[in-house]
């Protein structure tokens, strides 16, 4: 039988994963750790290449080596993939359950090596399990949270392996299998090439999925408070005004609320900053218990807070920033001091811009305080943007 000999394919496998676990080893070095699984998929490869030279070696060596301890690297390394595949979603793979079938599959392994002797048996028993195993490689990608296309590709990826699988250990009853590893055939060929294969598109799929979280979290970073994970000012101010461009073409109504912490200072001074942020994440944490999906909160600096309220009335605005401060007043989290919070609010008017819109809830916010804190002050639209005797409508006094 002519073709490539399975030495050459499996000298190719070999360093295929070589070269796939040193890019993973790097990329993990310059990778935040919050992306977890590059370590895994890269000591994964590693494990698969050193399966290789047994494999490839499978005359000279002796069946303890070549084919038992072959295959446990092999069936190791796969399980690494995986686990580092769970990592990456945030789970973690089951290594008690994954260690009893591990165990299963080489008793089953050194059964038909020892005990009874065949090749055939023995791929037939590797191949239905990878066929099972890459199948819930795929359902996991599948199932990968905010993945994009990386987590489809993936998915792809192990489908191609298990079918890959499935067509050899189906080929097995057909035509008896080949004698030996390297005693292959055309079908033999296209197995290994085809396992080969998709352990790399594997490998490319998780740089992809590793390399869309990071444009992610990056995306993430840069629109949101460190502190208290509310969008940061520059992202606030900007969705506010493609808010005010949609109201204005729409007409539909939009409100501002303008929050900042009371005697906020002397929480620090009595308790210290770290207190201080924890109080202020906390803060953030509640507030954001307190809105609908549309709704935008922004850390406007320090310890002042906006939201945006998309499609809303002054009136149900008002409703919004009352059950805020209530909630915020009614108790605070265990270990953290007491604090309460005054809030402008103002309703976006045709001739405003995000300029105006801000200021309007600021003058609100600037009464709010005058008038003893802890309260809720509201200024409707049309009564004029920073306009003298502006008609304010105290809420809470
Ligand atoms: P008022 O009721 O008038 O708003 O009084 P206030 O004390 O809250 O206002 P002031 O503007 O005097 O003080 C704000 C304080 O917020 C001062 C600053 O140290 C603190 N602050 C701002 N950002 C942070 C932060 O990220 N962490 C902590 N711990 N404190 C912060
Ligand atoms: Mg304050
Ligand atoms: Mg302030």
């Amino acid at each position: 039988m002519g073709g490539i000999d399975p030495r050459s394919l499996i000298f190719v496998a070999g360093l295929l994963s070589l070269v796939c676990a040193l890019i993973l080893l790097v990329m993990r070095r310059s990778f935040p750790a919050s992306i977890a699984g590059l370590r895994e998929w890269g000591w994964g490869n590693l494990v698969i290449f050193c399966a290789t030279p047994l494999f490839g070696l499978r005359e000279a060596l002796p069946p303890l080596v070549s084919v038992v301890l072959a295959n446990a690297l092999l069936i190791g390394g796969e399980f690494l993939l995986l686990d580092a595949l769970m990592r990456i979603s945030g789970r973690r793979f089951p290594w008690r359950a994954g260690g009893a079938v591990f165990a299963t599959l080489m008793a089953g392994i050194a059964w038909f090596t020892y005990m009874q002797p065949s090749y055939p048996l023995r791929l037939m028993t590797v191949t239905a399990f990878n066929t099972v195993f890459f199948a819930l490689g795929a359902r996991i990608s599948w199932g990968v949270p905010k993945g994009g296309d990386a987590a489809r590709f993936m998915a792809g990826s192990f489908l191609f392996a298990s079918t890959t699988c499935l067509a050899r250990f189906v080929s097995l009853f057909l035509d008896g299998g080949p004698t030996s590893l390297l005693d292959a055939g055309l079908i033999q060929q296209i197995y290994v090439a085809g396992y080969t294969l998709s352990v790399f598109l594997l490998t490319i799929g998780f740089i992809l999925l590793a390399n869309h979280r990071l444009r992610r979290l990056l995306e993430f970073q840069a629109s949101h408070d460190a502190l208290t994970g509310a969008f940061s000012r520059g992202a606030f101010l900007d969705m506010v005004g493609k808010e005010i461009e949609r109201a204005r073409r729409h007409g539909h109504p939009l409100s501002l609320l303008m929050l900042d912490l009371d005697h906020f200072k002397s929480v620090n001074d009595r308790y210290g900053h770290l207190v201080g942020d924890r109080v202020l994440t906390e803060f953030a944490r509640r507030v954001d218990g307190q809105l609908r999906r549309p709704d935008v909160f922004g850390r406007y600096g320090g310890e002042e807070f906006a939201i945006l309220l998309p499609e809303t009335l002054l009136a149900d605005a008002l409703h919004v920033a009352e059950r805020i401060r209530t909630a915020i007043a009614a108790e605070s989290a265990p270990g953290l001091p007491p604090c309460t919070v005054s809030i402008g609010l103002a309703q976006w008017h045709a001739g405003w811009d995000t300029d105006g819109l801000l200021a309007e809830a600021d003058a609100a916010l600037y009464q709010a305080k005058r008038g003893g804190r802890n309260r809720v002050l509201a200024v409707a639209a049309g009564e004029g943007a920073g306009t003298a005797g502006t008609a304010h409508l105290p809420l809470r006094g």
